[in-house]
């Protein structure tokens, strides 16, 4: 099987507890685990993860998630700490290293930033045991704190470092066939992203909150880029490697270049 570059976003959404908006350990094991199977198959693999306002919140005692941008930022400033003290010690135990890179919107457009962005991310895949952990930098920046929860710097990144595939793990299975009847499963395959939009924008009761309009923005942009993106449960993380090899359950949007 051909070695793949991939991008794995996991929103805060699927890195907390279901019932609480602390970080779940167990979940982020699983979702670990993951990463370690997709290396040791050959694969190149970076992470955009979520987290860090989740991850700050316990450490200064909120029961809940703030609504204030500044304190928003504090907690992320906190829990980024956190989140990677997690992620360093998960994959260690897989005999993997976790790299951090915290930026910017900013970072991929100012010419002078983004080459050196690039080289280091380049740089840091030839290492084989490293795992990149992408963030943005929430002190110094908040399009993400208010927006996306990192749907769009996901794919920034997947284009960016020229990605096959961009898989991006949520609370849903994929993009819903009816909101209302879950059971029906998601659609397994999009073929025309810009119609799904269209129609998600003028009835947005159809798919749901804002979250998975954000996200079908973020594959927009991705496969106008080249990339292969998925939509699939973060809750299953078991099905993950499976999801390079075209099985489980999700929805797929293959590449255009439109
Ligand atoms: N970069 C933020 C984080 O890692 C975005 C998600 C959020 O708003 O909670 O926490």
């Amino acid at each position: 099987m051909a070695s793949k570059r991939i991008v794995l976003k996991f929103g805060s959404g699927i890195l907390t507890r279901k019932d609480a908006p602390e970080p779940d350990p167990v979940q982020l094991r699983k979702l670990v685990e993951a990463v370690a199977l997709l290396k040791r198959a050959g694969h190149s693999v970076v992470v955009v993860s979520s987290g860090a306002v989740a991850s700050g919140l316990k450490p200064l005692d909120f029961s809940q998630r703030p609504s204030d941008v500044t304190t928003l930022q504090a907690l992320a400033a906190v829990g980024q700490t956190h989140l990677m003290h997690a992620y360093e010690s998960l994959l260690r135990d897989h005999g993997l290293h976790v790299a951090q890179l915290l930026v910017t919107h900013e970072d991929f457009e100012n010419a002078d930033r983004s080459p050196r962005v690039k080289a280091v991310l380049e740089r840091l895949m030839e290492f084989s045991q490293v795992v990149p952990v992408i963030n943005e930098n929430d002190s110094v920046a908040i399009e993400e704190l208010r927006y996306g929860d990192n749907d769009k710097l996901s794919s920034r990144v997947a284009r960016f470092w020229g990605a096959d595939v961009l898989i991006l793990l949520t609370s849903a299975p994929g993009l819903l066939r009816d909101m209302k009847k879950p059971e029906e499963g998601p659609i397994p395959i999009v073929e025309d992203v810009d119609a799904v939009i269209h129609h998600a924008e003028e009835e947005k009761s159809a798919l749901g909150t804002g979250g998975m309009i954000s996200k079908l923005r973020a594959v927009q942009d991705a496969v106008h880029g080249g990339v292969e993106c998925i939509i699939a449960s973060g809750r299953h993380a078991e099905q993950i490697p499976g999801l390079i090899d075209g099985h489980g359950i999700c929805t797929r949007f293959p590449a255009s270049r439109s």
